[in-house]
């Protein structure tokens, strides 16, 4: 998950990584309050999952309320790279001596945390990796010694010298927020030097594992906030695996491999699939009911096609979680039911016996894909 640029100054303020007072808005008269508030000249920054925002126009300086609220009019609602800019981040501006890049990265080659510093800053790193390599100072540190002063010395003795010493307070803490967060990710781009002296951090992008959020409840708070699609806030919560497509034949599956197999199908049948679902190899009928559920409450869906294979799961039990979920959501477009493996035929007993108007039984997944295809564009 990649919080936004707001999220990570907060982790960053909580570590003692020095960021600019700043706060967080959804209208341009909240902005003008900011602004108001923290006094002088603001910046008023696009808060979107993409880097760039700078050469999109989502990043503007105001020197006072008035224009600060316009910037938030124009930049709010704007569409950065496919992304609805949503809220933005008024920060009391920065004067900029120097701009530097910092950033702590999983490199899976080596399996070690890595840094990379560069006094070439505020720019796309690539670009730099491209033109100068060797601008780019990295370093490898072992998670069992930690951080240390040798690596605080090497890597910052390619910025300016009155930079080092606040730079390399910064990159200790770094690792610290990269450590304990279980981040993929730590980037300060571009990282100042005021013309005062300070270093600081004038921008922040911080990934962090989806795998490791559980154990995170300041991060699922930012998820809850990232997670706008109310059909991907429910998988989320019950930690089913649901990806949102744009066609409208609702998938449900049991297991990664056979719910992409069933999307090839339906798309080989001439459809296409509304999602992607995959409740789990050992889903309980509590987690078909909700995966169902999920599907049903998505307005694209034509049709619905259930393909579950019973190996852990039993068929009978999933039988009677589309049962279930039937009681608490209405079905109102047709369902097709494919059962094979363990109960199966214990399974599609319940199903006929309960009768249900719209529920359709195939044996085959191919029949099963077919069929929902044909009833998605009736
Ligand atoms: P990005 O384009 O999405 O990476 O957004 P950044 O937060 O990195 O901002 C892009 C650029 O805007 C920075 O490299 C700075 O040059 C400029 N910028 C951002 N904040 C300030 C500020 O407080 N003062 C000044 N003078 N420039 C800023
Ligand atoms: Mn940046």
């Amino acid at each position: 998950m990649d919080l936004l640029e707001y999220m990570g100054k907060e982790v960053f303020a909580a570590y003692g990584i020095p960021v600019s007072d700043g706060r967080i808005c959804t209208t341009p008269d909240e902005v003008h309050a900011a602004a108001k508030e923290i006094g002088g000249q603001v910046v008023v920054k696009a808060q979107v999952q993409v880097g760039g925002r700078g050469k999109a126009g989502g990043i503007k300086l105001a020197n006072d309320p008035d224009e600060a609220r316009a910037h938030g009019d124009a930049i709010l609602g704007m569409d950065i790279k496919g992304h609805t800019v949503e809220r933005v981040w008024v920060e009391a501006a920065t004067d900029i001596a120097k701009e530097y890049y910092a950033s702590v990265t999983l490199d899976r080659r080596n399996g070690l945390p890595m840094y990379m510093v560069s006094a070439q800053g505020g720019v796309d790193i690539e670009e730099v990796a491209d033109r100068e390599p060797e601008a780019i100072l990295k370093a490898h540190v072992d998670p069992l010694t930690g951080f240390k002063g040798f690596h605080a010395h090497y890597l910052t003795k390619t910025l300016d010298p009155e930079a080092r010493a606040g730079a390399a307070e910064i990159l200790e803490k770094m690792f610290t927020v990269f450590m304990e967060g279980d981040c993929s990710l730590v980037e300060i781009n571009p990282l100042v030097l005021t013309p005062d002296g300070r270093v600081h951090a004038l921008d922040a992008k911080v990934s962090v594992d989806d795998n490791a959020l559980f154990r995170h409840p300041d991060y699922l708070a930012y998820r809850d906030i990232l997670t706008t699609d109310p059909q991907e806030k429910i998988a989320k919560e019950k930690g089913i695996a649901y990806v949102k497509l744009d066609g409208s034949v609702g998938i449900m599956g049991n297991g990664a491999g056979l719910v992409m197999s069933t999307l090839d199908l339906v798309k080989l049948a001439g459809g296409a699939a509304a999602n992607f679902l995959d409740v789990g190899g050992g889903a309980s009928g509590e987690q078909i009911a909700a995966g169902l559920e999920i599907v049903l409450s998505d307005p694209k869906v034509r049709s619905v096609l259930v393909n579950i294979f019973g190996g852990i799961v039993r068929c009978d039990l999933v039988a009677q979680g589309i049962l279930d979920a039937l009681t608490r959501v209405e079905l109102k477009v047709p369902m097709v039911v494919r059962l094979d493996g363990t109960n199966a035929e214990e399974g599609r007993r319940i199903l006929q016996e309960a009768s249900l108007d719209g529920v359709e039984a195939a044996t085959t997944m191919w029949e099963a894909a077919e069929l929902a295809t044909q009833r998605a564009s009736a």
